[in-house]
């Protein structure tokens, strides 16, 4: 079993002025944080969460490596609030999961109100459990899932990462399927499209991640777009775990994608993730001056044997 296709999107939504989102997008490691806290603390804590999970030294596997993490994260963004008056109490969801490809499972991290969801065949399921005010009182049957569908306090999470010293986290291993597609989403999205609305477009995008994401921001927008909504997609295919494929050359060995949204404006497309360690753009600068440097060796050639 591997990792397949796998995208990742976020977006500022229609009525929010900036993105409190951030995922980390690095095969076969997935992660979402959608952060909450007064003036631009909401931003700081999931990036701060964001970048603590994407910094994972060594090979991290199952549920313990992935509850540490989560726990690591809490940490960063704690000492953070406490040290920074201004970022006092924020906190961020955050839900990971981990693909296992020499054993073929997916190990899920969780604590908030994202989600995590698997589609397979032609079932929508939702695998983790809403840590919020209007989930639990659903859960202990004082609210209908309709009531709490439009309740005024279903943004309302019981349980973060960042606002106590440690954290409880929800976690989970599954055996995934040969064809699982496999959704983590903030709730900017599932405040907007429900499971079935999200079941149909994945039909119409014949199942492409990449189709997928795109087309379920569109969905959350055209319903309202009212929060940030971030969705990261991946497949679980048939064929060997990656361990064991030949390295891929260095120019194909993609760099952890981690978005953060430092400054989005609703006027501004889009953040476009960015590499973790900024390598992208230092690497097309150096190779711009490679070039640069060549044309320049090649005129002095040129210029020296025409004077002789
Ligand atoms: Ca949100």
């Amino acid at each position: 079993m591997r990792t397949g296709r796998t995208a990742a999107v976020s977006d500022t939504g229609r009525r929010r002025l900036r993105n409190e989102d951030a995922f980390v997008c690095d095969p076969p490691f997935f992660a979402i944080a959608d952060g909450m806290g007064g003036a631009q603390a909401g931003e700081l804590a999931s990036r701060l969460a964001a970048s603590a999970l994407a910094e994972r030294t060594g090979r991290l596997r199952g549920e313990s490596d992935v509850a540490e993490l989560v726990q690591a994260a809490n940490e960063r963004v704690y000492r953070r609030a406490v040290e920074d008056p201004a970022a006092a109490g924020m906190g961020t969801t955050v839900t990971v999961a981990l693909v296992d490809e020499e054993s073929g499972t997916v190990a899920i991290g969780h604590v908030g109100d994202s989600r995590a969801y698997r589609i397979r065949g032609d079932r929508l399921e939702q695998l983790t459990a809403d840590h919020s005010l209007v989930a639990e009182l659903v859960r202990s049957g004082r609210l209908t899932p309709e009531q709490a569908a439009d309740h005024p306090h279903r943004s309302v999470i019981t349980r973060a990462v960042g606002t106590e010293p440690s954290v409880e986290v929800d976690t989970f291993t599954l055996e995934a399927v040969a064809g699982d597609l496999f959704l983590l989403c903030s709730d900017g999205l599932t405040d907007m499209v429900d499971d079935d609305e999200i079941l149909a477009q994945a039909d119409a995008a014949g199942r492409d991640p990449q189709q997928l994401v795109r087309r379920l921001v569109d969905a959350a927008n055209r319903a309202g777009g009212v929060d940030n909504i971030t969705v990261v997609a991946f497949e679980v295919v048939e064929g060997e775990p990656a361990e064991q494929r030949p390295e891929p050359a260095p120019a194909a060995a993609g760099e952890p994608t981690v978005a953060e949204h430092a400054g989005d404006g609703p006027e501004q497309p889009p953040a476009a993730p960015v590499s973790r360690r900024g390598a992208g753009k230092g690497g097309r600068a150096l190779a711009l001056l490679a070039v640069l440097a060549v044309l320049a060796a090649a005129a002095l050639l040129v210029w020296w044997s025409v004077r002789r």
